[in-house]
């Protein structure tokens, strides 16, 4: 029997960001809604011909999304929440922007109305972010997917054959919120799958003989109800619906594996690059020959080309167990890696030739196909393309670029006690405190201010050469100059460069990084029209020389202050990169921690007394199955730590993170031992601090005072009331007064306006708390004389 070919899904943003720049055109009403509309269409039009021509059998609909995936079937399922008070007169995308941007209230929404955007968060362990669905105990489901069947339609017009893909009722409820506490949106079941019936009877009507249905939760530690809940639910379904195939990806079935077999469907598709091990259980657990087994053999996360003879290996073993039709498809849907090659001229041929994006991907699934059907015998043009591959493949193996001989020298002659600093924290906090001499409640920013049009443009120049380095240095040290100036006009304590030659917190490290590439147009899509374009870490990493130490130098120079330097941490570096396959995750991060801790050390030699070490994506790593998470959280702890103790003790290392939970990993946190640690608190109202105070976290905490996404500036009251509640849960003596985050999507006048305030809060508590706290803190002035 032949095998079939297909993706789950493709990415839909376009190959030079069609979607993004037709959304932001629409936005900024430049462009109509009828236009807007044409784009999408042609977006799916061509994918779908991109599909075709790569051979697959079936092109997947339902994947275009002019935002969001999830809020499609927010209306696909007709479960809009009532706080936006359409009229249902309005039409679906300007309902959806609503949803995802929200109203601004001179649209002429009430005040108090509840026109936020929905709430949105990442898309499992990935870097796309979904918006989440609201439900309340009178939400009901009374969607006909009219948008998904026109989509049907048009993919039928054009002579595909059609594969429907939405996203599992299971699923869909799971990663929903309820919006009413003591609700649980489980109760929603019955009549959710009720408007999935409806939804799979029409495709059915309309002809569909394929529908996935995605289920990752199937990878995830699921409540004891909502795993039985699958096979009623599938039963259901079953009986209204075209052939079924159950998706599962991004993480092992584990204890859900033979439910999922088992379950009333016509096939089953499962991620072989995630779960390898898993692949023959599940072809066992499969019996039924009349079943699909829809192997993810290629790497839909990644962007590293398929070890084409290991993939065939593994589809041969499978084969051999499996009786029933055998389908070959990336793991995932390609929404997480970028469109093509083709745009990357500019990479260098060698490291191009190791890379496959989604339009590559799809061409690897016919070259597999075509060798597991032919059993060897390729077509010529076939063969060639074999051979290619095997011959980039070992290109990468043996290059001298991906490994560095010193460097994998350094990481095994490194020695038990590389990744503690040399004492304990509270020998270390009171060399800190003789040699700093920062007042009770120093106050501090996160690193980054106002990222001007001004410094953009110098940036731009210097790309183009329009301007030399020369010159781009000077603009950048008048930049440095200004923000010195005005921090100190502030009173802020402990001041930073402000990091404005850096585009990103990433990309800045990256380049200068031996092992890290940047693609010219790899672009991801993050959220709406939002794009990402991460590194690709391709090699050993190496510091070729120091990177920050001249800015931060020449910053300190400016001012008797102390100047606090700013690096990425090494999780936060891996987590934002395509990272390589050919070795640990975790080795390349600890790759990353050596580099970095050169520089903490080159930092310090430079007369650098304070360095903070960022890394708000700490907590994205965990894997999704708790299983995994103590291998994780040991492995990003002590990258951390070998970035950070390179110094002596006087030295104080700060750390930031923001935007997460911690709760339930605050041991872990503290076992990072930073001298202190800043995180976004504001928005909770400081409850997030609770977590830290419960804990007994022994090191100093900076709780973020104010939130630096609204340009709204808080009263001086508020960050006062702020610092008390954090002072009720947090010794005082270990308090530091800060943003949530850095400043660079701000503008100025809200900025200095806001740590203007918020130094006059530290201040007056200082005064009010100061006698209290004196005994145990000597205090003197923030200079150094
Ligand atoms: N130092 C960085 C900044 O201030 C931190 C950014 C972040 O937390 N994402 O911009
Ligand atoms: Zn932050």
């Amino acid at each position: 029997m032949p095998s079939t070919i297909h993706t789950l899904g493709f990415p839909r943003i376009g190959a030079q960001r069609e979607l993004k720049f037709a959304l932001e055109q629409y936005w900024r009403k430049e462009i109509s809604l009828q236009a807007l509309e044409a784009t999408g269409a042609e977006l799916r039009q061509r994918h779908w011909q991109a599909q075709r021509d790569a051979g697959l059998d079936l092109v997947t609909v339902g994947d275009f999304a002019f935002y969001d995936h999830m809020l499609n079937h927010i209306q696909w399922l007709g479960c809009e929440p009532a706080r936006f008070g359409f009229d249902g007169a309005e039409a679906d995308l300007l309902r959806a922007f609503a949803m995802a941007r929200g109203v601004a209230q001179e649209d002429g929404a009430a005040e108090e109305g509840g026109t936020f955007a929905l709430e949105m968060t990442k898309w499992f362990d990935t870097n796309y972010h979904y918006l989440v669905p609201e439900f309340h105990p009178d939400t009901r489901f009374a969607g006909q997917a009219d948008r998904l069947l026109a989509e049907v339609e048009q993919a039928q017009a054009l002579g595909h054959k059609v594969k429907v893909v939405l996203v599992g009722p299971l699923s869909f409820l799971w990663l929903g919120k309820e919006k009413q506490a003591g609700f649980d949106r489980f109760k929603l079941l019955d009549d959710l799958l009720g408007a999935y019936e409806r939804i799979l009877a029409r495709l059915a009507e309309r002809g569909v003989e394929w529908v996935q249905l995605d289920e990752p939760i199937l990878g995830l530690d699921l409540p004891d109800a909502w795993r039985h809940a699958f096979e009623r639910a599938y039963w259901q379904l079953a009986r209204s619906a075209p052939r079924i195939l159950l998706a599962s990806y991004f993480s092992p079935l584990d204890d859900n594996l033979r439910m999922a077999c088992q379950l009333p469907v016509a096939g089953l598709h499962v991620d072989a690059v995630r779960a390898p091990a898993e692949l023959l259980r599940v072809a066992d657990w499969l019996a039924a020959p009349h079943k699909v087994l829809s192997v993810g053999i290629v790497d839909g996360r990644n962007v590293w080309r398929t070890d084409l003879d290991a993939a065939l290996a593994r589809l041969r073993e499978v084969a051999a167990k499996h009786k029933g039709e055998l389908w070959l498809a990336p793991s995932c849907s390609l929404l997480h890696v970028p469109i093509s090659l083709e745009s990357e001229e500019r990479l260098d041929p060698e490291l191009r030739s190791w890379l496959a994006f989604a339009q590559e991907k799809l061409a690897e699934l016919g070259l597999l196909r075509a060798a597991l059907d032919l059993g060897g015998q390729l077509p010529a043009a076939q063969q060639s393309a074999w051979d290619s591959a095997r011959a980039a493949l070992q290109s990468r193996r043996s290059s001298t670029r991906v490994h560095r001989e010193e460097v994998a020298r350094r990481i095994v002659s490194s020695v038990p006690g590389d990744d503690q600093r040399a004492s304990a924290f509270a020998v270390r906090q009171a060399a800190q405190r003789a040699h700093l001499k920062l007042p009770l409640l120093p106050s501090t920013t996160i690193g980054s201010f106002p990222q001007t049009p001004a410094i953009r443009a110098a940036r731009a120049a210097l790309r183009k050469r329009a301007l030399t380095e020369e010159a781009y240095r000077t603009r950048m040290q008048e930049e440095i100059r200004d923000v010195v100036r005005r921090q100190e006009a502030l009173g802020l304590d402990v001041l930073v460069h402000g990091e404005a030659e850096r585009n990103d917190m990433v990309e800045y490290f990256g380049e200068q990084l031996d092992g890290y590439a940047f693609t010219a147009n790899g672009w991801v899509q993050s959220y709406g029209s939002r794009c990402v374009k991460p590194p690709v870490i391709y090699g050993d990493v190496l510091r070729r020389a120091p990177m920050t130490v001249a800015w931060t130098q020449y910053a300190q120079s400016l001012t008797p202050r102390w100047m606090k330097g700013m690096l990425t941490g090494p999780v936060t570096m891996l987590q934002w990169s395509f990272v390589r396959d050919d070795q640990p995750r975790a080795l390349t991060c600890e790759q990353i921690a050596w580099a970095i801790r050169d520089e903490v050390v080159d930092l310090e030699k430079a007369g650098i007394a304070i360095i903070q070490i960022d890394e708000p994506a700490f907590r994205e790593g965990l894997p999704l199955r708790r299983a995994g998470w103590r291998s994780y959280l040991d492995q990003a702890a002590r990258a951390f730590r070998i970035s950070a103790s390179g110094v002596r003790d006087e030295t104080q290392i700060h750390t930031h993170m923001c935007y997460s939970e911690f709760n339930d990993i605050l041991p872990d946190i503290a076992a990072l031992d930073a001298d202190v640690i800043t995180i976004e608190t504001s928005r909770s109202d400081m409850e997030l601090l609770r977590g830290f105070g419960d804990f007994h976290y022994p090191n100093e905490i900076g709780p973020g005072v104010y939130d630096i996404h609204s340009p709204r500036v808080p009263e001086a009251q508020e960050m006062e009331r702020l610092l008390r509640k954090a002072a009720t849960v947090v010794p005082v003596e270990r308090l530091w007064v800060n943003p949530d985050c850095g400043l660079k999507t701000r503008g100025w006048p809200e900025t200095e306006a806001a740590l203007s305030r918020m130094v006059q809060a530290a201040q007056r508590l200082r005064t009010e708390l100061g006698g209290a706290a004196a005994g145990e803190r000597e205090r003197e002035p923030a200079l150094i004389a």
